[in-house]
């Protein structure tokens, strides 16, 4: 079985400024070590579409989209919020990015291939139903996992979230749905500062303290989320892939290696493979330190691909 790629090239023209991490060269320092590694011909690649309105209306609200299409400038940068900004081709590129979980949701769901991943930016978990933030427009992984709910061949899903920050977006839009298990692990006290007193069924956090690393997130992922994730029994699995807690990534205080995020994807495999026939999404979220980012995404791939 195959592993498809999904990205277009419209997600390297969503640029918030020469001082911002989130920058258009992650794409390339990605692509660029999976040639150079003799990887991405094993992949099989795909065009992002767009997301239609009414993919992106199953997790956001009308008014909230509209407002975006108001604010879109026709030159320059304008600014959502202090991290958060749209250049004139930011929100093309945040529908491609939505529109490439609701591709790779099709393509799993017919059998096409086993597994997705999907190299987007701008990235999506921070999106709320109705709010920007957090360098997120789109929540590209809530929209895949609307869509395949909204397909009917599946009736319980379960995202994970391994980026340093906790997808707040993500658990927003989600909170109370009998038919999807967020799990998320997270440096804590950190951005967003998720008041973590807030709890809903469906939300499994895993908190881990700043200054700690691989030992401390995998006791973290074998004891909060593995026990939920068995009794959830999700038919589809997504994750939301940010790499963004390495040890390298200036963005963090974790010590994560691209060990680590072997270690869980290999987890994560072998729970698909149990209860969902093997499928998962992965969609891109965090990672500011080129190198560290292009080798976790591959070691990322290397175990979605065995
Ligand atoms: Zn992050």
């Amino acid at each position: 079985m195959h592993t498809a790629y999904i990205s277009h090239p419209l997600c390297r023209e969503h640029d918030a400024g020469p001082w911002h991490p989130e920058a258009p060269a992650r794409l390339a320092a990605i692509e660029d070590h999976l040639i150079a590694t003799g990887l991405d011909p094993l992949l099989r690649h795909y065009e992002a579409p767009q997301a239609t309105r009414e993919q992106l209306l199953r997790v956001h609200d009308a008014a909230y989209l509209d407002a975006l299409d108001l604010r879109s400038p026709e030159h320059g940068v304008i600014h959502v919020d202090p991290d958060t900004a749209m250049n004139p081709l930011t929100l093309e590129a945040a529908r491609h990015a939505a529109g490439a979980a609701v591709r790779a949701v099709d393509l799993v769901l017919a059998g096409e291939v086993q597994n997705a991943f999907c190299a987007v930016r701008p990235p999506g978990h921070h999106a709320e139903r109705r709010r920007a933030m957090g360098f997120c427009f789109y929540n590209n992984v809530a929209v895949g996992a609307a869509h395949a709910l909204a397909s009917g061949q599946v009736q319980r899903v379960a995202i994970v979230d391994f980026d340093v920050h906790h997808g707040n977006g993500t658990e927003e839009i989600f909170h109370h749905s009998e038919q999807v298990l967020f799990c998320s692990s997270f440096q804590h006290p950190f951005y967003p500062y998720t008041d973590l007193n807030f709890r809903a069924p469906n939300v499994v956090h895993a908190p881990i303290p700043a200054g700690l690393g691989g030992e401390a997130f995998r006791v973290a992922v074998d004891e909060a989320w593995l026990p939920a994730l068995a009794r959830f029994a999700p038919q589809m699995l997504f994750i939301s892939a940010g790499f963004d807690g390495h040890r390298d990534d200036e963005m963090s205080q974790l010590c994560l290696t691209e060990d680590d995020y072997a270690w869980a994807t290999r987890v994560l495999h072998a729970l698909a493979a149990e209860h969902a026939d093997g499928r998962i999404v992965s969609v891109l979220e965090g990672g500011y330190d080129l190198p560290a980012l292009a080798r976790s995404v591959r070691a990322h791939l290397d175990v979605l691909l065995s």
